[in-house]
């Protein structure tokens, strides 16, 4: 028979890996919880909100509201954007049921010229939190001055993609074209001009291009091809993994 320390001296490392291995993963799951709490942008199953930073999934949330204007628009005005339904334009193969008109406010500090596009919801909403947590803290950084005039080409555009048969996301205004940045000390950092230029504003556009490629599904900047040169084309493809140029 085996002596009783014998027994004891077998068993209490035995006792104290246990509690060990108790006591880390209660400090872990604490951690875990605590992170979620505060982070809830960065879980999947958690409501996408405007207002908070960009998570780890807050990319394919965006995507979602392709299928959901009732909600895409709720979000908009939870997160106090300023903007007004557009009426449904059908155009042949063309058109779109959830247009809004975005327009510059407390939310959407930069505005667009052409003023108020209509843009299909979830590019708004993109638009939104691209412009706040991109676009102005980059500014800021690079330029020390912040963004007054988003420039662009244009959304809605009843046409086939270049070279293509399938139909653009323009064609649904889900789809934004991004041409110019101006700055409120009168500075402007155009696509065109400054892609491969100066070196603060070179990096200035790659940061608010990679910064697009979190809230939409399709990102081409000049990386992309020559008909890119000078802007970038942003849109909400129904795709699983965005598209990022
Ligand atoms: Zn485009």
């Amino acid at each position: 028979m085996m002596p009783l320390f014998r027994r004891y001296s077998f068993c209490v490392p035995r006792l104290v890996l246990l509690f060990a291995g108790l006591a880390l993963a209660f400090v872990i799951g604490v951690t875990i919880h605590d992170a979620m709490r505060r982070h809830p942008e960065n879980l999947p199953w958690t409501p996408l909100s405007l207002s908070a930073p960009i998570g780890r999934f807050t990319g394919a949330k965006m995507a979602r509201l392709t299928e959901d204007a009732p909600n895409c628009r709720q979000l908009l005005r939870e997160a106090g954007a300023d903007f007004a339904a557009a009426p449904p334009v059908t155009a042949g193969q063309c058109g779109y049921t959830d247009g809004v008109r975005v327009t510059p406010n407390t939310m959407l500090v930069a505005g667009f010229e052409p003023a108020k596009p209509t843009v299909a919801c979830p590019v708004a909403a993109a638009l939104l939190v691209w412009e706040r947590e991109i676009v102005r803290p980059a500014a800021l950084r690079h330029f020390g001055t912040p963004i007054k005039i988003i420039e662009h080409l244009g959304s809605f555009n009843c046409r086939r993609i270049a070279g293509s048969p399938n139909w653009s996301q323009h064609a649904t205004a889900n789809a934004i074209d991004i041409a110019c940045f101006r700055l409120a000390d009168g500075a402007t950092i155009r696509v065109r001009d400054d892609w491969n230029g100066e070196p603060a504003r070179a990096a200035f556009l790659r940061e608010v291009r990679d910064g697009a490629c979190r809230v939409f599904t399709t990102t081409l900047s000049p990386d992309y091809n020559k008909s890119h040169a000078d802007h970038f084309h942003l849109d909400q493809t129904r795709r699983l993994r965005s598209a990022c140029h």
